[in-house]
């Protein structure tokens, strides 16, 4: 049999709709995070050289609150929620239940190889699912940690973890599953998206995009410094919200860029190369992307990376033309584009003109600039004098809009991507009212404009 049937089997047998499966799920998963940190920590350290400190905030420690803040909520969450019935369908009772979906696909993406496979697992476990999650290839040892140890804590009839690269994601591709979970670019994403298509198979898309960072006169600059540097050279700049260029209003540029020099300075010292708390690029080929997107741009610190390790610092680029690779693809990594522009409108324009992103950032007190802003600008989540933070937020929903992707998860909203909203009617038998059954006249129609 083979791994899919075998999950399709148990699928079928419906030991996964009840309440107690579900718990031992997410309780496998809360003790493979527990009893498995430092086995953890030194993947994520192999794979993108993550201090200690960050592989916790960021993935183990952040998906251990994601089981956790699900096992608290999960039965409120599943209530079937009553609505109510119209005149003509009563007596009668009206309900929406979530019901699984089957037998779902889950792909990992690289840059946080643990948190970007167990945060969508987590939610399909606990929608009632049977997952086949495929880890990223481009993080080797965490998607060899969640392959060899994490099925230990799981139903391995319910739960299959496989390794494996484009080829062994090609073929699963060919199988119907009954929802597709993808996290990575938007090349792949269309590829999968067509598989799909082949089985009508609903797909999640979480994708990436230049998620731009406005900067008005109207801020606490050191603060949105220190923000902006933070979410910039978390993990070496590789995150799908990393701030990726700087729309700052020409008034403050010069300010702005000395306070993040003093934020590179404070948070990775002199020679962030030495720092602890510095991530590695992934791996050469994104190495050689970045430094094919730095091109001749003008680093206004030093161009500063060292290929042996895959090391490469914080650098600010100043002005680069709007043509560049560098302003039209995503870079995520350590590259940050400072643009000068002379008035909040000039900037709204330019991120309407671009792709919708993932998400945008918006560092002013000024309320009619933040409801200008609000109102003008569509992207996957929208953060004022912050960069990232909402990521912490389990009630607010993630996830992308146009080209940054389709779908969200975070909390409840997983649970629901992961469910099919099932309305259930139940009518009675008494007060047959026979207004509704032919032979019509206008007499009954009549009645039934007013019932309906
Ligand atoms: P990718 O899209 O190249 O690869 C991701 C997965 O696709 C891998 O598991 C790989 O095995 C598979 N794959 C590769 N080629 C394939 C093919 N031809 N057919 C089928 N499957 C194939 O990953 P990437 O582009 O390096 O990831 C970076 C992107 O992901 C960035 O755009 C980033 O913004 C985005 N991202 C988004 C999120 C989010 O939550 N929205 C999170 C992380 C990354």
């Amino acid at each position: 049999m083979t791994a899919i049937e075998q999950l399709r089997t148990t699928f079928s047998r419906g030991v996964t709709r009840s309440m107690d499966w579900r718990y031992s799920q997410l309780e496998g998963i809360e003790r493979f995070l527990t009893e498995q940190t430092d086995v953890l920590s030194a993947a994520l350290k192999a794979d993108l050289g993550k201090s200690s400190a960050e592989a916790w905030t960021t993935e183990i420690g952040f998906t251990l609150k994601d089981v956790q803040y699900t096992r608290k909520h999960l039965r409120k969450w599943l209530k079937p929620r009553k609505v109510s019935t119209p005149l003509v369908a009563r007596p009668g009772r009206s309900k929406i239940t979530l019901e699984p979906l089957g037998v779902v696909l889950i792909f990992g993406a690289w840059n946080y190889p643990l948190q970007l496979s167990l945060s969508p697992l987590i939610a399909a476990l606990a929608a009632g699912n049977c997952a086949l999650l495929k880890p990223s290839e481009v993080s080797p040892a965490t998607s060899k940690v969640l392959a060899d140890v994490l099925p230990g804590y799981l139903d391995s009839n319910a739960v299959e973890v496989l390794e494996g690269d484009a080829d062994v994601a090609t073929e699963l591709l060919k199988q119907r599953f009954d929802h597709i979970f993808y996290t990575g670019g938007s090349t792949v994403g269309k590829i999968v998206m067509r598989a799909a298509a082949e089985h009508l198979t609903p797909v999640t898309l979480e994708l990436g995009g230049k998620s731009p960072v406005l900067v008005s006169r109207y801020c606490d600059i050191k603060t949105t410094a220190r923000r902006i540097a933070w979410g910039k050279w978390l993990n070496a700049g590789q995150t799908c919200i990393a701030p990726d260029y700087v729309l700052v209003d020409a008034s403050v540029k010069e300010q702005l860029v000395a306070e993040l020099l003093n934020a590179i300075q404070s948070f990775y010292g002199d020679e962030p190369q030495r720092s602890k708390d510095y991530g590695r690029i992934v791996n050469d080929r994104h190495f050689n992307r970045l430094l094919g997107l730095l091109d001749e741009h003008d680093v206004i610190n030093h161009k500063d990376y060292d290929r042996r390790e895959r090391f490469m610092a914080p650098m600010l680029v100043d002005d680069p033309p709007a043509h560049s690779a560098l302003m039209q693809e995503e870079i995520f990594g350590p590259l940050l584009p400072i643009c000068a522009v002379d008035n909040l409108d000039r900037a709204i324009a330019k991120i309407q003109h671009a792709s919708k992103p993932l998400a945008c950032y918006a560092f002013t007190r000024d309320k009619s600039e933040q409801q200008r802003i609000e109102q003008h600008i569509s992207c996957g989540t929208l953060c004022f004098n912050d960069t990232l933070v909402f990521m912490l937020n389990p009630e607010l929903p993630f996830g992308g809009v146009g080209n940054s992707g389709m779908g969200r998860y975070h909390g409840e909203y997983g649970v629901h991507t992961f469910s099919h909203q099932k309305p259930v009617m139940t009518r009675r038998f008494i007060l047959d009212v026979a207004l509704r059954y032919p032979p019509f006249n206008k007499q009954k129609l009549s009645w039934l404009k007013k019932l309906m």
